[in-house]
C-alpha cells in the first residue's frame, strides 16, 4: 500500500471516528502549516463524509514566535473582536472541531516568559467560552497528531531528518491503530468497546481505593472520591453524536481523593516539563501531598513543577492502561502528551477533571473542592505503569478485588 493510501485511511478515521462528521455539518480544522499535505486529506475526507463547509484555521509556530518577539505586551493582550466573532459563528452553526497537534519543540526558547504568560492568560480569558463549550462536549471534537521534521528529530535524534520524519509518521499511524492491512474504523469500534466495558465495570465497583505495587518500588494507595466516574474512549456530544476526543487513546481514568494518597510511586518514563526531561524520579505521598521526592536528572525542574501552586503537589488524575498497547509496545518516547500519557498507567499532578465526578461539570469550584477534587493551574501527567504492575481495589465494605495482574486488566 502506498503511503498516501495509508494517510487517507488515517484521515477517514479522524473524520468518521474522531469527530464523526454529520451530514451538512460545519467542520473546523485547527492545524499548523507544517501539516498542510495531511490537512488536505482531512478536508477531502470531511466533504466525502457529508460536511457542509470545512474551514481550516492555520497557525504557524514560527510566525507566532516572531509575534512574541515583535509585539508589545499590550498588543499581545489585545484579542481582535473578529476572531471572537468567528469562533462564536462556528459555535452557533454547531460546527465540530478537529485539532492537529504538531509541536515545533523548542520554538519559543528565549521568549520573554512574562510576555508569553500575559498573552496566554488574555487568550484563555477571551476564548474561555469556546473551551467551555468544547470541553463540555457541546459539539464533537478530536485531538489528533501529524509529524513535522523538528519534532521528528527530537524523537529520533539518530536518524537523518527525512528518515526521522517518516519514522514518526509510522509511529503515529501505528499508535492510532492504522495499519496497511486493517480496517481502522472497525478496529476502533472494538477498541472503544473494550474501553467502555472497563469504565462500566470500574464504575460498578465504586472502589474506595486502589493499591498499586511493582518490583520497582511503587507501593501506593490512591483513594477515589465518592461518586467518581471512570471515563475514557468515545463520548457523546450534547446532541448525542458519538465521537472520540483523542486519537490515540488507551486510558480509563478517574478522580483521586485529593487528601487520600499515601505511599511511594516510582516513575517508569521521563517527564517533559517546559522542555526539560526529568528522569528516574519518584514521589512519596502523605495524605495526598507530595512530602518527599527525588530525580536522577533535572530534579530542579521537578521542584519548579511541584512549587507551581498549592494544587501541583496533589494528584488530579489516576489512569489505568494495559501495558500491552501499540504505544507502549513501540517503546518510543513521543515527547507529546497525546501519545506518552497513553503508553502506561499514569497519575497527574494538578487539576482534576470535573467530568470524573458525578454532576461535576455543573458544580462550582467550591463544590468540586468540597468533594475532594484537586484544583491547580497545571495538569502534568507522569507514567508509572510497568509489565509487572499489580493493582488491587478495595470496595466500601472492605472487599478486595484484583484489577490488574502483571500489567493488564483481569476484570
Ligand atoms: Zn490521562
Ligand atoms: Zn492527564
Amino acid at each position: 500500500m502506498a503511503k498516501i493510501e495509508l494517510l487517507e485511511k488515517y484521515a477517514k478515521l479522524v473524520v468518521e471516528v474522531g469527530v464523526n462528521v454529520q451530514k451538512d455539518q460545519l467542520v473546523v480544522v485547527n492545524a499548523s502549516t507544517e501539516t498542510r499535505e495531511f490537512v488536505r486529506l482531512i478536508v477531502k475526507a470531511a466533504y466525502n463524509a457529508g460536511a457542509k463547509r470545512v474551514t481550516v484555521q492555520w497557525s504557524d509556530a514560527y510566525v507566532s514566535r516572531y509575534g512574541y518577539d515583535g509585539m508589545s505586551i499590550e498588543t499581545l493582550e489585545e484579542i481582535p473582536e473578529y476572531t471572537i466573532q468567528k469562533s462564536q459563528y462556528f459555535i452557533d452553526q454547531g460546527g465540530c472541531v478537529i485539532s492537529i497537534a504538531s509541536p515545533i519543540t523548542g520554538v519559543n526558547e528565549g521568549v520573554d516568559s512574562l510576555k508569553m504568560q500575559k498573552a496566554g492568560i488574555a487568550h484563555m480569558k477571551a476564548f474561555k467560552f469556546v473551551s467551555d463549550y468544547v470541553m463540555g462536549n457541546g459539539t464533537q471534537w478530536s485531538v489528533i497528531a501529524a509529524p513535522n521534521k523538528v519534532w521528528a528529530k527530537k524523537v529520533f535524534p539518530d536518524l537523518e531528518e527525512n528518515d526521522a520524519y517518516e519514522a514518526l509518521w509510522d509511529a503515529i499511524l501505528k499508535a492510532s491503530r492504522v495499519t496497511e492491512t486493517n480496517d481502522p474504523i472497525k478496529e476502533w469500534a472494538n477498541h472503544n468497546e473494550r474501553l467502555l466495558s472497563h469504565n462500566a465495570i470500574l464504575n460498578g465497583y465504586q472502589f474506595e481505593s486502589l493499591h498499586f505495587t511493582n518490583d520497582l518500588g511503587t507501593d501506593l494507595i490512591v483513594e477515589l472520591v465518592n461518586n467518581h466516574v471512570w471515563a475514557g474512549g468515545g463520548e457523546h456530544s450534547e446532541k448525542g453524536t458519538y465521537f472520540n476526543p483523542n486519537i490515540p487513546t488507551e486510558e480509563n481514568f478517574t478522580m483521586p481523593y485529593k487528601l487520600g494518597v499515601n505511599g511511594k510511586v516510582v516513575a517508569t518514563k521521563p517527564l517533559d516539563y517546559q522542555g526539560n526531561l526529568i528522569e528516574d524520579f519518584w514521589f512519596e505521598f502523605k495524605d495526598g501531598k507530595v512530602v518527599n521526592y527525588g530525580a536522577k536528572k533535572n530534579k530542579e525542574t521537578l521542584k519548579r513543577l511541584l512549587e507551581f501552586d498549592e494544587g501541583s503537589t496533589y494528584l488530579g488524575e489516576v489512569a489505568l492502561l494495559s501495558h500491552d498497547s501499540p504505544i507502549s509496545n513501540s517503546g518510543i518516547l513521543f515527547l507529546n502528551t497525546l501519545f506518552d500519557e497513553n503508553a502506561s498507567c499514569h497519575l497527574a499532578l494538578g487539576r482534576a477533571y470535573p467530568m470524573n465526578l458525578k454532576g461535576g461539570t455543573k458544580m462550582t469550584e467550591k463544590e468540586l473542592a468540597d468533594a475532594g477534587s484537586n484544583q491547580s493551574m497545571v495538569h502534568s501527567d507522569f507514567m508509572f505503569g510497568s509489565a509487572d504492575m499489580q493493582i488491587e481495589g478495595t470496595q466500601k465494605d472492605g472487599t478486595k478485588v484484583r484489577i490488574f495482574k502483571d500489567g493488564d486488566f483481569v476484570i
